[in-house]
């Protein structure tokens, strides 16, 4: 039994020395990437399923590599860890803030522009001024920009928090919650904070249409959502059957495949002529 451990323990030691190289390697990678310019912003188009007008776009960064795409959810947390979020962060933002400039001035006057923001770029000094840099530098309305933040961002530093948002919301962003449901922060915040939007977390949709829980759950946070006057966005909506139920339950907007994936630039545009006459 001793001699088992032991292997296993030279095992899991080499294994967790190997998958930190492999962070490293990757790390290392991403800071070439950005500097040569292999990132790339899509934007995933948000419905409103009550008038069936087009009403957003979410800002998913994509990394492609000759070898393929190396997925957000794998190289984020890595450009969170390593610092590299920040000056990633404020690319995306300009970039995100240009595309809006684009669209508004080719007549979408209302759509919104959703920028994810990770909780160590919400937690960095500059984060106001860069904000608000963006907004002047693309001369975007910021009524056109959304800002999505994670209920972990607000657990950090309650006071601060609730100052920064009243700053931001005073500038006259959009603030949406993302992943709303999954976090373990309290309610309370909700009344705290200004906040417009939230995003309902897909975990909870993929099945709202077998699953008696899931589809409680659902229900609940649009009724909560409703009653403190926030509008309500189901993310990760695959199926029509989904879009029927959300809409019986007063949820005003879905985002996901059934709608449509995230496009690049030129698919963008495209889709917006084809779907919306302006
Ligand atoms: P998220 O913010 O929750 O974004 C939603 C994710 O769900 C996106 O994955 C999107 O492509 C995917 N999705 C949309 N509709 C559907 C659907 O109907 N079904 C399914 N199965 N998935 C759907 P993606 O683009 O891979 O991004 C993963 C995560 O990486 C994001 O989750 C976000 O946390 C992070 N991320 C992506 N882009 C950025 C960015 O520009 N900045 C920051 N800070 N984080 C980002
Ligand atoms: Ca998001
Ligand atoms: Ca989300
Ligand atoms: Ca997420």
């Amino acid at each position: 039994a001793i001699a088992t451990e032991h292997s296993s323990l030279i095992i899991y030691s080499q294994s967790l020395g190997e998958t930190i190289s492999k962070e490293l390697a990757l790390t290392e990678q991403l800071r070439v990437a950005i500097s040569n310019k292999e990132l790339e912003l899509y934007f995933q188009p948000q419905l409103n399923i009550q008038n069936g007008q087009i009403v957003g776009l979410e800002t998913l960064i994509r990394w492609i590599t000759p070898d393929g795409f190396i997925s957000p959810a794998e190289f984020i947390p890595l450009a969170e860890k390593s610092g590299l979020i920040i000056p990633l962060g404020e690319w995306i933002t300009i970039n995100a803030c240009k595309q809006a400039k684009y669209l508004i001035d080719q007549g979408y006057k209302d759509i919104v522009v959703a920028i994810n923001i990770s909780p160590q770029q919400f937690q960095h000094p500059n984060f106001y001024d860069m904000i608000v840099g963006a907004l002047a530098f693309t001369q975007v309305p910021a009524k056109n920009i959304e800002l999505e933040i994670t209920e972990g961002v607000i657990m950090y530093n309650e006071s601060d928090t609730i100052d920064l948002l009243h700053k931001l919301k005073a500038v006259g962003l959009m603030l949406s919650i993302d992943d709303f449901g999954t976090g373990y922060s309290s309610l309370s915040y909700l009344k705290q904070f200004p906040i417009d939007k939230l995003k309902i977390d897909q975990s909870f949709i993929f099945n709202v249409n077998t699953n008696e829980a899931d589809k409680a759950i659902v229900s609940a946070i649009v009724d909560l959502g409703k009653n403190l006057g926030l509008t309500l966005i189901a993310e990760g909506v695959e199926e029509l059957e989904h879009l029927n139920i959300l809409k019986d339950m007063g949820c005003q907007e879905i985002q996901g495949y059934y709608f449509s994936r995230p496009l690049p630039v030129a698919k963008l545009h495209t889709f917006l002529q084809d779907n919306q006459d302006h």
